[in-house]
């Protein structure tokens, strides 16, 4: 079992094997990869850097490990976007509806807040998933240097 050790962090070097996309029609993207796991220390205060090694073809993978305290602040942030998202697309749903409904007078238009509702809508369906997910995600941990095809993923505890 992965279970967490204070002041580390589980991240995986990915290899990527082969990444082929087949079909004409319909495309199919197939992807092979190895991963190397590691569990690296974070600092006492502020970000440092770890190399680690690629199992699959001994590449070095440069990563940027951030202290705990600050990959909390940045997680938190990203899920008050999210939350924020959430409370943006509440309110201008709910005054879409109000002004949407309402029958104009002849030659009146919309109020101009009427569009910029709906954009704020749509911003904050795309948004608000994307933040939150990233928060998911978020482990402080970031690719500094590495040669092509390789990658820094996290691995959740
Ligand atoms: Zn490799």
């Amino acid at each position: 079992m992965n279970r967490p050790i204070p002041g580390t962090v589980q991240v995986a070097v990915r290899h990527i094997l082969s990444d082929n996309t087949t079909g004409v029609l319909t495309k199919t993207r197939s992807i092979t990869w190895r991963d190397t796991r590691y569990r690296v220390r974070r600092p006492a205060s502020g970000k440092h850097t770890v190399q680690l090694t690629c199992s699959a073809c001994e590449a070095a993978v440069l990563a940027e490990v951030r202290d705990e305290a600050g990959t909390r602040r940045t997680t938190t942030v990203l899920r008050a976007l999210a939350a924020l998202c959430v409370l943006v697309l509440v309110v201008a749903f709910g005054y879409a509806v109000h002004e949407g409904g309402k029958t104009l007078p002849e030659g009146q238009s919309s109020p101009v807040l009427f569009p910029i509702s709906i954009i704020a809508i749509a911003l904050a369906l795309i948004a608000a998933p994307l933040f939150f997910a990233k928060s998911l995600r978020y482990t402080g941990v970031s690719l500094l240097n590495a040669p092509k095809l390789h990658g820094i993923m996290p691995v959740r505890n």
